[in-house]
């Protein structure tokens, strides 16, 4: 559902409450020091061949940025001109790019000097933000005054890690909560671990949320973690699957990022580390691991949005993963969580050579694209990471898939760019609803195919 402007307060407030609430949100938000992107538009360009996407990449060149509040001529950091959503990749796939308002009069005037046509997807960012925050605040009194929780609301950190302790403490029969680590900034990262019984069954691993900015997947994985239990004993699938694996599931894979998206940035992407001696902060936690690590498609530049960090695995929230799947050794399916795109792939990311069981991955993505599909007409293309959206290395799938998990897939969650990363939560059910037929069809592949 498209919503209105300003659509989220609700019909009973007459147009002057509704501009008080609007203002008095902005003046809270400015008191707490969170970025504004008022005016930042998402650009659309859809290059028609090699020679205009690669006018495009020139586009994320860094520049340097004097810190004008200092007053000073030393360069203190380096900022992109825009931010790429949807990165240039082939002539067949839009190109989305956030262009902050303060560079929109330049970037417009250098696609128009290079005949790139361009659409605007999104007018003014911070009108959808505001329009969140609205939403998410309106569902918080809801939540308190009835004592539940929305699975059809965004919410913060501290909200998702309360309703993961008492989901486990509700369903202690069959989930519990494992802690696998901590975050750069110290928080911990806790797993769900869905089990009927038995000690190191074969199991399918699902994360979401390793891009912070990307909302729609952890609220994806908590009404799946909620699906999988209101599940058992009812879906035929899902109940042998549970008598004979178990399921893992990360929600939160980067928690200081998210944090930072509510408190902050909405728009982060990154982890929070810092090195010193590097001003920029964040490693691209989906570039930061071993399989191809530092190859095309990863940034050794400590300020762009890809970078791949210092050494492969250098980040706790890489490292934590790496040795719980390590360590449990038979983990048979991963599934790593993204948006946005709507997109079901499956390894290499880093190379465009053909993974071994390539048929059989395909096959099994064509049908689970099938059956999401069927459960709103949502299409998803799906195919090899390298050859449907980029060569990317150091990536979750990569590294899953030369470590053993052959069965190992990535999405990239709706939209396809009308609101890309701030999906209004009004589409949050039915994206779950539809991820939830894709990623049965391939429990249940894996359940019938042990190796
Ligand atoms: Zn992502």
């Amino acid at each position: 559902m498209q919503g209105a402007p300003g659509g989220g307060v609700g019909p009973g407030l007459s147009p002057v409450d509704r501009w008080t609430l609007l203002v008095f949100s902005f003046i809270l938000a400015a008191a707490l020091g969170q970025m504004n992107f008022t005016g930042d538009q998402v650009l659309r360009v859809l290059a028609k061949n090699e020679k205009e996407l690669s006018l495009l990449r020139d586009l994320e060149g860094l520049k340097p940025q004097k810190d004008t509040r200092l007053n000073t001529s030393i360069f203190l950091s380096f900022v992109t001109k825009v931010d790429f959503w949807r990165g240039p990749a082939r002539p067949s796939l839009p190109v989305d790019m956030r262009v902050p308002f303060s560079e929109l009069k330049d970037v417009k005037a250098y696609l128009g000097s290079h005949g790139l046509a361009y659409s605007v997807m999104i007018k003014d960012i911070q009108v959808l933000l505001d329009e969140e925050r609205e939403a998410m605040a309106k569902s918080r009194r809801l939540e308190r005054s009835t004592s539940s929780f929305s699975y059809a609301s965004y919410h913060t950190l501290e909200e998702i890690y309360s309703w993961i302790d008492n989901f486990v403490a509700a369903h202690s029969d069959i989930v519990s909560k494992i802690r696998i680590g901590h975050s750069f900034e110290n928080r911990s990262i806790v797993v769900l671990k869905f089990s009927t019984g038995g000690p190191q069954r074969r199991a399918i691993w699902i994360d979401t949320g390793i891009h912070s900015r990307e909302w729609i997947t952890h609220a994806t994985g908590i009404w799946t973690a909620k699906k999988i239990v209101t599940e058992y004993g009812k879906d035929r699938t899902l109940t042998d699957l549970l008598n004979a694996m178990d399921i893992f599931m990360e929600i939160v894979t980067n928690p200081d990022g998210f944090a930072f998206t509510h408190s902050m940035n909405r728009l982060w992407r990154k982890n929070k580390s810092t090195r010193p001696g590097i001003f920029c902060i964040g490693v691209d936690l989906n570039r930061n691991w071993k399989s191809g690590f530092g190859g095309n498609g990863s940034n050794n530049n400590p300020c762009s949005e890809t970078y791949r960090g210092p050494s492969p695995q250098s980040e706790p929230e890489v490292a934590a993963i790496v040795d719980f799947i390590t360590s449990h050794g038979n983990i048979k399916a991963l599934i790593s969580i993204h948006s946005y795109s709507q997109m079901l792939m499956y390894p290499y990311g880093h190379s465009p050579e053909p993974v071994p069981n390539q048929k059989e991955l395909n096959d099994l993505a064509k049908d689970a694209a099938q059956a999401l599909y069927e459960v709103h007409g949502i299409q998803y293309i799906y195919g090899s990471i390298s050859t449907t959206l980029y060569v990317a290395s150091g990536i979750t799938v990569d590294w899953a898939y030369d470590n053993g998990i052959k069965f190992s897939f990535t999405f990239e969650l709706r939209d396809t760019g009308r609101y890309g990363f701030l999906l209004p939560a009004s589409q949050i059910i039915p994206t779950a609803q539809e991820t939830w037929l894709a990623l049965r069809t391939i429990m249940e592949h894996t359940l019938n195919h042990p190796y």
